[in-house]
């Protein structure tokens, strides 16, 4: 089957200027393949002064999207007051998050900022969708795909949630572009995992 090009245009994509963030390296998780976890030794968080002034040479620079990360970024005690900074300056914000601690949180605390949550599964004791707290505010689901992954799995876990949750959008990820012969995605630090044992781990 080839894909119908001449029917779609293809929209030229503007560059948005985009910050990482990881406000925290406090867990409640393990994962094996866990990118961030030899710098989670010390569970510390960042304080809401030093997101302020990052936030403001951000925006100096033209920064348009924030993308908040840890750890776990829903155990940082001053998350809401981020989103609140984010907010005022017109920023869009994704969390990207395990959500075990959705049920901590209301709706309207994430108002203008978009919730990621990566599933590796439908039960089981690591990120599975069994595991989540119910909930009303609305977020977005990556099933990371790897080597212990099933179909039928899969498809379990996107009927739950539709069933369940207001899960607005379900990605299914792979992370295949590890061993990319260019390394246009991932270099190593001296804090992450080797790119190419990460892979080994998890795919
Ligand atoms: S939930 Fe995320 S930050 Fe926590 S251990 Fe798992 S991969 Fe690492």
């Amino acid at each position: 089957m080839f894909f119908p090009w001449n029917k779609y245009e293809e929209l030229p994509t503007g560059r948005r200027n985009t910050l990482q963030i990881f406000i925290t390296n406090c867990c409640n998780l393990k994962c094996d393949g866990c990118f961030a976890r030899n710098a989670m030794a010390d569970n510390s968080n960042i304080s809401l002064d030093e997101y302020k002034k990052v936030v403001e040479q951000f925006i100096t620079k033209g920064g348009q999207q924030i993308n908040i990360l840890g750890g776990e970024p829903l155990l940082h005690p001053n998350l809401k007051e981020m989103l609140k900074i984010n907010k005022d300056h017109y920023l869009k914000t994704t969390i990207y998050t395990n959500g075990y601690f959705l049920n901590k949180y209301k709706k309207e605390d994430f108002q203008g900022a978009k919730l990621r949550i990566s599933l590796y599964c439908k039960s089981g004791n690591l990120k599975s969708v069994d595991n989540l707290p119910k909930t009303d505010i609305p977020f977005e689901v990556c099933y990371m795909v790897s080597k212990t992954s099933d179909l039928e799995d899969l498809l379990s876990t996107a009927k739950e949630l539709e069933s369940n949750y207001s899960c607005d959008v379900f990605f299914i990820s792979s992370i295949r572009e590890l061993d990319n012969p260019k390394k246009e995605f991932f270099t190593d630090t001296k804090i992450t995992m080797p790119v190419l044992e990460y892979k080994d781990l998890v795919h």
